[in-house]
């Protein structure tokens, strides 16, 4: 499983890191968000799958 983000998109709500925190970070200047882990090991997936579903810019592609 590999995780992308398109920062363009992203409006910088946080639902990401409040569902998978060691997958995803936000910028300290405005909240836009760093990928942490493009890899995810198995105990942060469906972490990773839930931030992806709840991300309101649909701004995070999962791909299997
Ligand atoms: S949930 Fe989506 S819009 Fe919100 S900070 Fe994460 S990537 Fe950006």
């Amino acid at each position: 499983m590999k995780v992308t983000v398109d920062q363009d998109k992203c409006v910088s709500s946080g639902q990401c890191v409040l569902n998978a925190s060691e997958v995803f970070d936000q910028r300290d200047e405005d909240g836009v968000v760093v990928l942490l882990e493009s890899e995810p090991g198995p105990d942060q997936i469906d972490n990773a799958r839930r931030a992806a579903a709840a991300c309101p810019a649909l701004a995070i592609e999962i791909h299997d």
